[in-house]
């Protein structure tokens, strides 16, 4: 029996599905207008690990695993116009290295993958939806989501409204009925990405694309929502407001699951305090992708991870030890220790304590595999230094690239490898690489 810890109701409750034939997890996804850094990787881990867990005690089908990808967004928006390329080279430029990233650390891809973008017509729908029930309305060209409509709204982070009117960010919008009201729909002026829509041409708010795209493929309640802890206020409370409003009341999830931020020293680490680590730097450093699994895995889900060398060397040293134990055996039988560890709300900690601790190797293969670990046999692990096979992949892109006559990309792609290190030497026999 797996128990989890839910945000909304702030208990440790068994987890009973609605349908055991066909679980539903969404996570909310990247907004692909950079490279992941380490945090943002947290969260692929720690639901690729419960993707996992599900998948061992319901069966290897019982699971769909949504995670989104928003392609249309501000942010993207001043990237693409910086560089003067449209925005749709910009984010599928980074959701490819968003890919490979968390393919390095073993995160399988999610089941479905909606694409912002892709998901237009579902989202005006639910709208529609909002302003025909009386939670939404038009002012200037924006729809926006009426605040006061909702009597629940603030149920998942526990604010009062006097706290949300205060925090409401003290802008000019003469549109906005509420300062708590938030945008679900806004103009595009000419020249901008934009969509038709009975609003006049524009693009959708962030938060309405998750709601809309639950309904869509996953249903009106879904058993997980996850994410990480940053998107409890305000992105997920006006998902459930939204998603709440468009059904009749019914909750969007049984349960939400919410990961702890990766710190660097005392601080978050996040793209705008500029103290960020990324995968491919520690990649390119010769750090293998399955350490930084495990460095991962190494704090609850829930606790704060403190980013350090010793935290990497530490599961750098774990996976040799694992390695050296389940050799080249063929995966047994789960050890229930390790198991039961995983089924009482992800208890990652205890069960590496447990996983270390295993003698036979079949066992600790298996064992292993429920966390994403030992992946490859002992033999590469012991042999290769770097995670070559995330450089390869890029040289090979190069050359495709050079055959294409595409230089720009094979430049930067250069470029990008030497920025992590790496010095790439074209000779008529090919290109071979080194470490700076
Ligand atoms: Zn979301």
């Amino acid at each position: 029996m797996i128990r989890l810890y839910d945000t909304m109701t702030r208990e440790k409750r068994a987890f009973v599905p609605l349908n055991p034939q066909r679980i539903t997890m969404y996570v909310c996804g990247p907004t692909v207008y950079g490279r992941a850094h380490i945090g943002n990787a947290r969260p692929a881990v720690v639901f690729d690990t419960l993707a996992r867990l599900i998948r061992h005690e319901f069966g290897e089908h019982s699971l769909v695993y949504a995670r989104n990808v928003t392609d249309v967004d501000d942010k993207i928006l001043a990237s693409a116009e910086e560089e003067g390329v449209e925005p749709s080279v910009i984010t599928e430029r980074y959701e490819r290295f968003y890919l490979e990233d968390m393919g390095a650390l073993g995160v399988a891809p999610p089941d479905i993958a909606p694409h912002a973008t892709q998901e237009i017509p579902a989202m005006i729908a639910m709208i529609l939806a909002l302003i025909a029930h009386g939670n939404a309305y038009e002012a200037e060209g924006h729809v926006l989501f009426s605040v006061p409509s909702d009597p629940d709204y603030g149920v998942l982070s526990k604010r009062d409204r006097e706290s949300m009117v205060a925090g409401a960010r003290v802008e000019v919008a003469p549109y906005k009925r509420d300062p708590t009201d938030f945008v679900l729909w806004k103009p595009s002026a000419e020249g901008v990405i934009g969509w038709d829509s009975p609003w006049g041409r524009g693009r959708p708010g962030w938060h309405l694309e998750c709601s809309a795209m639950i309904e869509r493929h996953l249903g009106e309640t879904i058993d997980i929502h996850g994410g990480g802890l940053d998107l409890i206020f305000p992105h997920h409370e006006n998902e459930i407001a939204q998603s709440r409003a468009a059904h009749d009341g019914k909750p969007l999830a049984q349960f939400w699951v919410h990961n702890g931020f990766v710190d660097m020293g005392a601080e978050k680490m996040s793209k705008s305090l500029g103290n960020i680590i990324t995968p491919a730097e520690l990649l390119a450093q010769g750090h293998k992708g399955e350490t930084l699994r495990l460095a991962l895995l190494s704090a609850h889900y829930r606790q704060p991870l403190a980013w350090t060398e010793d935290v990497v060397a530490q599961a750098k040293t774990n996976l040799d030890r694992l390695y050296r134990v389940a050799g080249d055996a063929e995966p047994g039988k789960v050890d229930s220790g390790v198991a039961e560890a995983l089924q009482d709300d992800l208890n990652t900690p205890l069960a590496l304590t447990r996983l270390m601790a295993l003698e036979d190797p079949a066992v600790a293969r298996a064992s292993a595999a429920l966390l994403g670990l030992l992946e490859s046999s002992a033999d590469d692990w012991f042999k290769g230094g770097a995670d070559e096979s995330a450089i390869e992949a890029r040289i090979a892109e190069r050359a495709e690239a050079k055959q294409n006559r595409d230089f720009a990309t094979a430049d930067r792609i250069r470029d990008e490898l030497k920025a992590e290190g790496i010095v790439l030497e074209d000779s008529p026999n090919g290109t071979t690489w080194r470490r700076a």
